[in-house]
C-alpha cells in the first residue's frame, strides 16, 4: 500500500505559500491507518523504547496507538499551559518570535528510553526542542519517528538521534 495516497496536501494553509499534509484522510480509512500503525511499529521497536512521548497534537494521535501495540507507556509533550501539576519547559525560537513545549515532570522515570513520535518532521524545530526537555527529566532519548518527513527542508541533519520516517517529500 502506499501511504502517499491517503494523504492530502492542501495549499496556502495555514498560511500562504505553505502546503499543509492532511493525515485527516489516512486517519478515516481504517485499513491504511492500521498499516501505517504496522509499518511505524516495526521501524521503532529495534529502539526498545520503555515510553512513546507524542508531541500536541496530532504527535498524540501516532504515538497512542503505538504505545499500545509496543506495549509501552504514552506521555505528552504539550504546549506551554496545558498540562496540570509540576511541568518542566523548554523554550524554542522559532522564524518569528518563540515557542515553549512542557511535560509533566515525572512523566519519564530517569533513564527510560523514549521514543518521540510527531506527525510530521519540516525544519525539526519542534522534535529538537522536544529532545531536550525529555533529556531534562532524565529520559534517554533514543530515537524519533515521524509519518511525514519533508526532506528538503533537512530536519533530520539537526537531530542527533536517528529519525524514522514513513512517508517522504522531496520539494
Ligand atoms: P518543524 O518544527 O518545522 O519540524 O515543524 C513540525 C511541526 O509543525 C509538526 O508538529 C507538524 O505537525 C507541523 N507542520 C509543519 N509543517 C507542516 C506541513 N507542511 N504540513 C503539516 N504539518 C506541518
Amino acid at each position: 500500500m502506499d501511504l502517499k495516497d491517503h494523504i492530502r496536501g492542501i495549499p496556502d494553509f495555514p498560511k500562504p505559500g505553505i502546503l499543509f499534509y492532511d493525515i485527516s484522510t489516512l486517519l478515516a480509512h481504517p485499513a491504511a491507518w492500521q498499516t501505517a500503525v504496522e509499518r511505524l511499529a516495526a521501524a521503532v521497536a529495534p529502539y526498545r523504547p520503555d515510553v512513546l512521548a507524542g508531541i500536541e497534537s496530532r504527535g498524540f494521535l501516532v504515538a497512542a496507538p503505538l504505545a499500545l501495540k509496543l506495549g509501552c507507556g504514552f506521555v505528552m509533550v504539550r504546549k506551554q499551559g496545558k498540562l496540570p501539576g509540576e511541568t518542566v519547559g523548554h523554550s524554542y525560537e522559532l522564524e518569528y518570535g518563540s515557542d515553549r513545549v512542557e511535560i509533566q515532570a515525572d512523566a519519564v522515570a530517569p533513564g527510560r528510553r523514549v521514543v518521540l513520535l510527531d506527525d510530521l518532521i519540516a525544519t525539526g524545530g519542534t522534535l529538537r526542542a522536544s529532545i531536550e526537555l525529555v533529556r531534562k527529566v532524565g529520559g534517554t532519548v533514543a530515537a524519533a519517528a515521524c509519518l511525514i518527513e519533508l526532506t528538503f527542508l533537512n530536519g533530520r541533519a539537526g537531530l542527533d538521534i536517528p529519525l524514522e520516517s514513513l512517508i517522504r517529500y522531496e520539494e
